[in-house]
């Protein structure tokens, strides 16, 4: 557990950085010339990225050759991300809370075995300036790409987040010699509900379904919105015979669920198909594979789940 040596606030307006404790805030850098080789150096660097991991790792590697720490870690907890660089086990931290114009920006913590030295920090802190566009800029593109890939009624994520993931997933499970599951539901019936209650009653009840998931599932799990009021699951190392455990669970919880429209009590049921990836195969194959069983879920009376052989 790292302790933190102090816990600051930073506000990078007009590029000035103060640390709240500071006693020393205008104390010159020691060695302007090797200090501004170091900022222009990452100033230069981070210009080819708009990764933040990337920013992150750029900035640590070059602001060793100022101040020699073990770790960098950033977290934007509204954002999703959390980054770890460099071995982040060292007693001593220090945390910094970045903001900009009052725009929050995420917490970095510097870590380090041995206790920082005044002067140590204050460089940092300079360097610090030329981190604060990019990351930034770094964390404009990540909300990009993230609202690219959700669905916007549900808040899911959508069939381009499904194909990226479900590859990352096939590759993990064959790489660790782990079992990897998924299942394909599709809400019953779902045209009647548009028919009798009103498309806007027919969307209230794909977003109460994809929250419904949401709290069934555990957090390795993911969703996605398929198509239409189809929904895909993928389970991270999970056999096949608790892939139908979960997938039963659903099933009962989506029977159970009463959707409140404008007062009136809307009930639904879903149809699921279950497959667990077999060696060697493609993505296509292993969805197919469960929308087959879905298919046969369907056929069998719907409001079931059926196993893809
Ligand atoms: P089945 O039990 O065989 O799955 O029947 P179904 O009625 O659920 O399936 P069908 O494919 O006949 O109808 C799906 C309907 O879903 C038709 C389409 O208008 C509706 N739908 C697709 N996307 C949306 C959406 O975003 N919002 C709403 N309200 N309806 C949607
Ligand atoms: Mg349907
Ligand atoms: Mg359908």
């Amino acid at each position: 557990m790292s302790m933190p040596q102090v816990s600051n606030v930073v506000d990078f307006e007009l590029a000035q950085l103060m640390r709240a404790d500071s006693q020393a805030k205008t104390a010159a850098i020691k060695s302007p010339a090797s200090y501004t080789e170091v900022s222009q150096l990452i100033s230069g660097q981070l210009q080819t990225t708009l990764e933040v991991a990337e920013i992150l790792e750029i900035f640590f590697q070059s602001s060793q050759y100022l101040v020699r720490y073990d770790a960098l870690h950033y977290i934007h907890a509204t954002q999703s991300v959390n980054v770890i660089i460099g071995s982040a086990n060292a007693l001593y931290a220090v945390n910094y809370r970045l903001t900009f114009q009052g725009e929050y920006l995420g917490d970095l913590f510097l870590q380090r075995s041995k206790k920082f030295h005044e002067q140590e920090l204050i460089s940092f802190e300079s360097l610090t300036t030329s981190l604060i566009f990019p990351l930034r800029n770094g964390l404009k593109y990540h909300a990009a790409i993230q609202s690219a890939l959700l669905d916007p009624l549900t808040g899911v994520g959508n069939r381009a987040a499904m194909s990226k993931t479900l590859q990352r997933d096939m590759d993990t499970a064959r790489r660790a010699r782990q079992p990897l599951s998924i299942i394909m539901l599709d809400i019953d019936y779902f045209k009647n509900i548009n028919d009798n209650y009103g498309h806007a009653c027919g969307d209230k009840v794909l977003t109460e379904i994809a929250q419904l998931l949401q709290v069934q599932l555990r957090t390795s799990d993911a969703i996605f919105r398929f198509g239409g009021e189809e929904f895909l699951i993928t389970l991270p190392n999970t056999c096949s015979e608790y892939a139908q455990l979960v997938g039963e669970r659903i099933r009962h919880a989506i029977e159970s669920l009463v959707v409140d429209f404008e007062g009136q009590a809307v009930t639904l049921s879903a149809s699921l198909g279950c497959a667990t990836l077999h060696d060697a195969e493609e993505q296509d194959s292993f969805i197919k594979r469960s929308d087959y069983a879905l298919y046969t879920a369907k056929r069998n009376g719907r409001n079931c789940l059926q196993v893809a052989g």
